[in-house]
């Protein structure tokens, strides 16, 4: 298959991109580096099978040549508002991704009469008041606040990808990714995982916001890699979630965390640093991913946690 990917210089579109080539697909990356990086795709220059495009998904997209599939990850994706490239520093920018990158896409996917992935997030479900989350459940989600540019946008998105498959027939899919781990994840785009290795790491102690009660469920990279292309070969249209129910609160993620590492450094509590309203539980329902696809994540936190530290090691100059 000829597969349009976007937001292919980030985390999951670089391995997206690196497990379909690895299947014999051909396959285009578009990017414009805004949270992603070229040292992602470094790798695949000179591969055959891959073509690069810097582009704004904002913007019109033209691709030559037949499209089979299209996977619209582009999007930033980290709340923190202390990093520059979390979404609370680009908000328009996110906005757009979502809407306008999606209309744009979706266009490209009609144009091709591809099959359509959108990526979208367990964000959609907001400060969940239903736990675990089903994809049944409707969210609860401020409209205004300040993670609203990223689950709004990602809430227009899933509603103009299901009136594209109702209104034009298009052959959609939707995939809701709860929070995922693994190399390749920005260093400074401070998300709890990379913030507790580099801080781990380095030695210090681990920032925890808040108490550190509220809980995140981990997914380990590889494993909703595979869940993504099974969801991608399949004919679900309504959403699925993706994501390892296995629930933990972040301070004890903090201290598996300095467990691993032999950080005897603990942690430091800070004040809630997340903006709006840090959604306080969070787990997967995984159920309708099992039966729908087949697909449960195998690898365990403390696996996932020991196969992304030589990443961070190598980024740190340590290795
Ligand atoms: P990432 O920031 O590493 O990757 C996103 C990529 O999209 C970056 O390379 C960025 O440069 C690119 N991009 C952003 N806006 C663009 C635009 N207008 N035009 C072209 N490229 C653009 O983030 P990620 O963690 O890999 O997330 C990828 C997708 O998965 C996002 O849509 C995100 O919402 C979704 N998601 C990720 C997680 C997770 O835990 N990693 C969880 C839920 C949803
Ligand atoms: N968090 C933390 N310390 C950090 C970074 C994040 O305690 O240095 C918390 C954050 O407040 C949230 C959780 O870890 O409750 C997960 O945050 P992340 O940014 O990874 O993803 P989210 O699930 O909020 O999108």
């Amino acid at each position: 298959m000829n597969i349009l990917i976007t937001g292919a210089a980030g985390f999951l579109g670089s391995h997206l991109c690196d497990k379909l080539l690895s299947e014999g697909h051909t396959i285009i990356g578009m990017d414009n580096f805004i949270t992603g990086s070229p040292d992602n795709l470094a790798h695949l220059s000179g591969t055959q099978n891959f073509t690069f495009i810097r582009h704004d998904v904002a913007n019109f997209i033209f691709v030559p040549g037949k499209i089979d599939a299209v996977l619209h990850f582009a999007s930033p994706a980290s709340p923190n508002p202390a990093s520059p490239f979390g979404f609370p520093n680009l908000p328009i920018q996110t906005m757009k991704a979502g809407a306008l990158g999606t209309h744009n896409t979706l266009g490209v996917a009609r144009a091709h009469d591809s099959r359509y992935i959108l990526a979208s997030t367990s964000e959609i479900y907001g400060n969940p008041l239903e736990h675990p989350q089903k994809e049944s459940y409707w969210g609860n989600v401020d409209p205004i606040g300040l993670r609203s540019v990223y689950d709004e946008a990602k809430r227009f998105a899933e509603a103009l990808t299901m009136a594209y498959h109702r209104y034009h027939g298009l052959n959609t899919g939707i995939v809701r990714i709860f929070n995922t781990y693994g190399p390749r994840m920005r260093l400074d785009d401070g998300r709890a995982v990379p913030n507790f290795l580099q801080q781990a790491l380095q030695n210090k102690p681990l920032t925890v916001y808040g108490k550190g009660n509220q809980t995140r469920s981990f997914c380990y990279v590889n494993d909703l890699i595979d869940g993504i292309i099974k969801l991608l070969f399949s004919e679900e249209h309504l959403p699925v979630n993706l994501g390892n129910p296995h629930e933990i609160s972040i301070l004890n993620l903090a201290k598996l965390i300095n467990k691993i590492t032999e950080n005897e450094m603990g942690v430091k509590f800070l004040d809630n640093m997340s903006i709006g309203k840090d959604p306080d539980r969070r787990q997967p329902d995984i159920h309708r991913a099992n039966e729908i696809i087949q697909w449960e994540p195998k690898t365990t936190l403390d696996e996932g946690l020991l196969k992304t530290i030589p990443y961070f090691q190598t980024k740190m100059g340590f290795l």
